[in-house]
């Protein structure tokens, strides 16, 4: 692994720096972070450096048209062992597959993972060691060229910004379906992690708010009558014992905590179905009781359950349980942190 340079900038940022009491979720600011530049036709090699505005043209393209693709994972500090990642070159392949889809440069698995242990190696004694608590990485891609004309840009940075957080507690969730506006559409960008698609969920999400819901459900964008997944998490709907999930289309982003879920239950001996699923079926199966649990994931709530999701004619469509999602989230849990075995393979050294 390359080493990168503490220069007398960081180390004062380091040195200023002390943890709140109170973290919340990515609220505050790790004292570094780590950039690399893109010129020429590749990528140089990156440097850390504190935490804090960057400069770019106003008529930069990540600005203007959104070309920019990130990814949002997870280190974990426990017992004052070294700290640890989950799943981090599944994270680096899914920023390829996205910046891939935009037809952006994506950095090489050394650059992604070498930028990743600078910020987590400098910010170790900073990744709070309570239960479920962790360091909250954001590594991402933006275009720095200016200009109007719609084509790849020459000029990139690729940056590692983290966040201290403590455990991210959802609540329990209410969902409101969508039935106007769509997430992405057949042949878009939906697959990809990209700022474009939060900028089409965001009116939703705030609709949803607005009537007391905490998220949007999404809908196929061809029809609209199937689930397709949550604003920035995946769906599951417990049936009968068995766990049924959307599968994937090219509108609907492939979490890796809903792979690590189909995985674990697998695992565990639960079935899992991963089909279409038309909403109207969904909201049967939950009148006639066969359906008594839903809940999301991703990488922040790792599993959140939802308690009610409601339809535009205003029905409410209450959930009694939350059990399978309880069992799958403490399983997945030990894990992650490795207080468990893990057979899988997932977590990894971050020096390594
Ligand atoms: C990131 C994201 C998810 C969840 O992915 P994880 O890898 O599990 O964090 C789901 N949907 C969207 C739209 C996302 O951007």
């Amino acid at each position: 692994m390359v080493g990168y340079q503490m220069d007398a900038a960081v180390e004062k940022a380091l040195a200023e720096f002390s943890l709140p009491e109170d973290l919340g979720f990515a609220k505050v600011a790790a004292p570094v972070m780590f950039e690399a530049e893109y010129r020429d036709g590749s990528w140089h090699s990156g440097v850390l450096k504190p935490f804090g505005e960057i400069r770019v043209y106003p008529n930069a393209r990540s600005l203007q048209f959104s070309e920019v693709v990130f990814e949002g994972m997870k280190a974990y500090r426990y017992r004052s062992a070294p700290p640890h990642l989950f799943r981090p070159i599944d994270h680096w392949k899914r920023l390829n597959g996205s910046a891939e889809r935009l037809g952006m440069p994506a950095p090489s698995l050394d650059l992604f993972l070498g930028g990743i242990s600078a910020v987590v190696s400098a910010c170790s004694e900073f990744i709070p060691q309570d239960d479920e608590a962790f360091l909250y990485l954001r590594p991402f891609v933006m275009s720095c060229e200016p200009g109007y004309s719609v084509v790849n840009s020459a000029h990139y940075r690729f940056y590692v910004v983290a966040s201290p957080s403590g455990p991210y507690l959802s609540g329990e969730m209410r969902a409101q379906i969508e039935r106007q506006d769509v997430r992405a559409a057949r042949g878009g960008t939906g697959t990809a992690k990209t700022g474009g698609n939060y900028a089409a969920a965001l009116r939703a999400t705030s609709k949803a708010v607005q009537n007391g819901y905490s998220i949007a459900l999404w809908l196929d964008p061809v029809d609209r009558l199937n689930i397709e997944e949550f604003s920035g998490m995946n769906v599951f709907a417990v049936i009968e014992g068995a766990l049924h999930t959307p599968s994937l289309t090219d509108s609907i982003l492939a979490g890796i905590t809903r792979d690590s879920v189909i995985r674990l239950a697998r695992h565990l001996e639960i079935e899992v179905v991963e089909r279409i699923i038309p909403v109207n079926e969904l909201l049967e199966n939950i009148d006639s009781g066969r359906c008594k649990e839903v809940f999301a994931t991703g990488t922040a709530a790792i599993l959140s359950s939802v308690g009610e999701i409601g339809d535009h004619d205003g029905r409410v469509y209450r959930l009694p349980s939350c059990d399978v999602a309880d069992k799958l989230r403490s399983e997945l849990v030990l894990i992650q942190t490795r207080n468990g075995t893990d057979p899988f393979g997932w977590t990894q050294d971050v020096n390594q």
